[in-house]
């Protein structure tokens, strides 16, 4: 295909607008305006369905990301953001949230194009759950609030005081995002920031950078202050780690892996920078006895095959009462042998490609290991041609010697293995370095009420696998994290609790 053909072909289908934007060359976003990379370099961005580069950003490097954080120093200090009311912050997330909404089919497509998730599932989830977070955010603006005490000082007992906690917000954020749910990931960093009073320097991942630019200008568009929000696109190991080790910077904000995320921990604690990490995980999907076979097939699919398995709660590991195993590994191979391949821009499409050639061969490396280490491959198994395709893979009589039970996979693959009685699953469950999410099928509520204690995650879904909620927190036990996005948790990792002792 000649150059124009192959544009022709990823764009088919795709609104002038969005086009426009991603057809566009793009900068920096630091302190208001569009800059190019210091170093002048600049980062090709594909698209997955097709392999087909369909624009350029800027290759961040130390001396950009010193720039933004500049910005969002002095915004955070100096400048009107730092006087805004908590009532001012308020609607402008409303506004943010209204923007979004507004261009949410331009965005679904942005997404669509630069990660290869379906534009249907990008509208219906990121996107719908990104403006309602932003919405839950704005109302939390002007409920942070401290504690009025009334000290009994035992060494000073004729003097008399008062004594009040106040929140005050933590400062510059420095926030590192992966690429599997790019805008909706940058707004559950940027929204909290916002809400509490932050300013925020965002990395996006190198494979998908423009969500994370079109939202900087839509936040401007609704009138966030200059140096608010900075976006800085780059790699990791230039523009992320020069972010996360930055002396200016008051917290680092990440997702992504526990690899990564331990870098990330490390060069925040030489200058004690507040850190939240979200990781990875390998999240049990454990079902009972009582359970219909085919409703758990349909359960578990859903819980690996959403977003093409690139879930850091996905539902990976599957383990089925003995009696059940084998009609519930007959129903899962069905259902995945039936899924339809496509580009993201296909609506006939049930899978889309993965985010990268390099997680496509990882994915691969994996099954094949599965392979290798003796799991049986009830369906799927390969990868395809054109895009970063892999099939939707269940590799069935696996063990917790195979690497494919044991690390995280980021991809449509499941692990399934049969279990005897309640003690033994949940410590399968728990034989694990993760502890992000789980979920347990059944009816049989007092089963169901003794194992949700046992399960060591941050996360245990009942009936269902990856719903989340503004107002319910996420975050992970053991090496799937520390701290908590959503709810109300989330507000005080975006503060420090400030005590006032007065003298009266
Ligand atoms: P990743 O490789 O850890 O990258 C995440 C982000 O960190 C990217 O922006 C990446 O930049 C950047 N980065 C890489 N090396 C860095 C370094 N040395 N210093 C600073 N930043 C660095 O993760 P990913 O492959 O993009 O995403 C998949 C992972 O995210 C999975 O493990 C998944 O479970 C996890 N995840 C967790 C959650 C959660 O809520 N717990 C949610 C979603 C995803 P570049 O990519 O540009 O190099
Ligand atoms: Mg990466």
């Amino acid at each position: 295909m000649t150059q124009a053909a192959e544009q022709q072909s990823v764009f088919a289908g795709v609104s002038a607008a969005a086009r426009a934007f991603v057809e566009r060359e793009h900068g920096h976003y630091i302190g208001g305006e569009w800059v190019g990379a210091s170093g002048g370099e600049r980062l090709p961005v594909h698209d997955p369905a097709t392999g087909t580069v369909m624009t350029r950003v800027a290759g961040g490097q130390g001396a950009d990301v010193d720039r933004a954080v500049s910005a969002a120093r002095h915004a955070f200090e100096d400048a009107e953001w730092s006087r805004m009311r908590p009532v001012d912050r308020e609607r402008l997330l409303f506004r943010l949230a209204d923007a979004i909404e507004a261009h949410a089919d331009e965005l679904a497509e942005i997404e669509s194009l630069d990660q290869g998730k379906a534009v249907g599932m990008a509208r219906n989830l990121d996107l719908t759950m990104a403006v309602d977070f932003v919405r839950y955010m704005a109302g939390w603006a002007t409920k942070i609030d401290g504690r009025s005490v009334q000290p009994s000082v035992p060494y000073l007992p004729d003097q008399q005081f008062t004594g009040w906690t106040r929140k005050e917000p933590v400062g510059v954020v420095g926030a590192i995002v992966p690429w599997n749910f790019p805008v909706l990931m940058a707004v559950w960093k940027l929204a909290p920031a916002l809400a509490t009073g932050c300013t925020a320097v965002l990395k996006p991942a190198e494979e998908t950078p423009l969500s994370a630019l079109r939202l900087a200008e839509l936040a401007e568009s609704v009138g966030t202050p200059a140096g608010v929000i900075n976006v800085v696109t780059g790699e990791g190991h230039t523009a992320g780690a020069a972010l996360s080790g930055h002396p200016g910077i008051d917290k680092v904000a990440f997702t992504g892996s526990t690899e990564v995320g331990k870098l990330i921990g490390k060069a925040a604690m030489d200058n004690m920078t507040r850190v939240s990490l979200e990781l990875g995980g390998k999240s049990p999907v454990v079902v009972l006895d009582d359970m219909d076979p085919a409703a758990a097939a349909q359960g578990a699919a859903q819980a690996i095959f959403l977003n093409h398995g690139q879930v850091c709660t996905a539902g990976s590991r599957l383990y089925v009462h003995s009696r059940q195993y084998g009609a519930v590994v007959d129903g899962l191979a069905g259902i995945a042998g039936g899924m339809r391949l496509g580009s993201g821009r296909d609506p006939q499409a049930q899978m889309g490609p993965l985010v990268s050639r390099e997680q496509q061969q990882r994915v691969a490396g994996y099954i094949d290991s599965g392979r290798e280490q003796g799991a049986r491959v009830a369906a799927g198994g390969h990868t395809r041609e054109g895009g970063y395709f892999v099939e939707p893979t269940i590799l069935a009589d696996t063990n917790h010697d195979m690497r494919v039970v044991r690390e995280e996979i980021f991809g449509p693959v499941l692990t399934v293995m049969p279990y005897d009685d309640l003690d033994e699953v949940a410590r399968l469950a728990n034989d694990t370095p993760y502890g992000l999410g789980a979920s347990i099928w059944s009816n049989d509520l007092s089963r169901v009420h003794r194992l949700i204690p046992k399960i060591r995650a941050g996360t245990v879904w009942v009936n269902c696998h990856n719903v989340l909620d503004p107002a319910l927190p996420l975050g992970g036990f053991k090496q799937s994290g520390i701290g908590r996005e959503l709810g109300r948790e989330v507000v005080d990792l975006y503060t420090e609790t400030k005590t006032v002792m007065m003298s009266i």
